[in-house]
């Protein structure tokens, strides 16, 4: 079951490599307070480092799309930390996340969230354009990453001419498009049939081993086993991180 590639030398960010991009540190979020609080996390901690790929499994309503909400400045923690590159993003104010977030933070939603009115090329540039780059350039570098998820005869299409697994497609290529450092991904193969979900995992683990961080959400062991370890929530806490190169270790994990 040795799916992934050997590991490549990391070339984007030099000596500085295996430095943490992405750290919860006790994290929490509740909702409510009194007898009606949820809790959807309780104490997470998660350190991932540059160049490292994170699987995240766990039953529904364990927390996975909450953590991953905190990681990515989406959502903010009732208590504990959520540093990015070292900066604290409860400390910053909303503007300045989402700053981080466009430059930094490629984020592949759950339901896709594509702009229904742009074409996937629009899309997938639209965060390069706010961040100043020219219209022709920003076109190119959404262009080449349509073509890398394999959707580049899909580049002038709107969301509502897609099926699917495409509007998926181009939405994995909008969080990969810039150099962003960190890549969070819920369920990113759930629309996907098996070949396609297999070419995402290849992107992802190529990002990861040019020096990229990337969290994935998944329900699918056999994704799990691109990752260099696979962190289980249940109930909203942390209950077992392993490595899916030893299948039997993740097999007592999707148990629990
Ligand atoms: P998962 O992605 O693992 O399915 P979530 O992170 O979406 O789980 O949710 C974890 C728990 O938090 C669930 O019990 C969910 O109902 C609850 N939850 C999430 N968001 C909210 C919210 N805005 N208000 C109340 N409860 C919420
Ligand atoms: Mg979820």
């Amino acid at each position: 079951m040795k799916l992934r590639r050997s590991r490549t030398a990391p070339q984007a960010v030099g000596s500085d490599v295996r430095r943490p991009v992405l750290q919860l540190i006790r994290v929490n979020r509740t909702h409510g307070a009194g007898a009606t609080e949820v809790v959807s996390l309780c104490d997470a901690d998660l350190t991932v480092k540059a160049g490292e790929f994170v699987a995240i499994m766990g039953p529904s309503g364990s927390g996975k799309s909450t953590l991953l909400n905190l990681a990515g400045g989406l959502d903010v923690a009732t208590a504990g930390e959520v540093l990015v590159e070292g900066a604290d993003l409860g400390g910053m104010s909303v503007s300045e996340r989402a700053v981080l977030r466009r430059r930094s933070i490629g984020y592949v939603f759950q339901d896709f969230n594509l702009l229904p009115a742009l074409t996937a090329v629009e899309n997938v540039s639209f965060p390069l354009e706010l961040d100043g780059w020219s219209l022709r350039r920003a076109h190119a570098a959404a262009r080449a990453v349509l073509d890398e998820v394999g959707v580049a005869d899909l580049a002038d299409r709107r969301p509502e001419d897609m099926s699917g697994g495409q509007a998926q497609r181009v939405a994995i290529a909008r969080a990969l498009v810039g150099a962003r450092r960190l890549l969070l991904a819920d369920e990113p193969t759930g629309a996907l049939d098996s070949a396609a979900g297999t070419g995402i995992l290849h992107v992802l683990r190529e990002r990861a081993d040019r020096g990229a961080s990337v969290v994935m959400v998944t329900h699918e062991a056999r994704f799990a086993a691109w990752a260099d370890r696979t962190v289980f929530l249940r109930d909203g806490r942390v209950v077992d991180s392993t490595r899916p190169s030893d299948p039997a270790d993740l097999l007592v994990g999707l148990a629990q």
